[in-house]
């Protein structure tokens, strides 16, 4: 168990990580600042994607904090 605990500290860091360098640029950690969401594969098919859920397609930070 100690190893899957290790792996789930260093995932954590890793998002605590990203989630401080989003917010250093104030952007939303989920899209990258984009706004939305590609759609897996099938984006290259129907062009389509989704607004991001994370900060209802702002893109801005201060948009994610609140919803998360
Ligand atoms: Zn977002």
């Amino acid at each position: 168990m100690g190893f899957i605990n290790a792996i789930d500290q260093w995932l954590e860091k890793k998002n605590e990580k990203r989630i401080a360098l989003s917010k250093s640029q104030g952007i939303c950690p989920e899209c990258q600042g984009k706004g939305f969401n590609m759609v897996g594969t099938e984006v290259y098919i129907t062009n389509s994607y989704y607004d991001c859920p994370g900060c209802n397609g702002s893109g801005s930070f201060a948009d994610w904090l609140e919803t998360n």
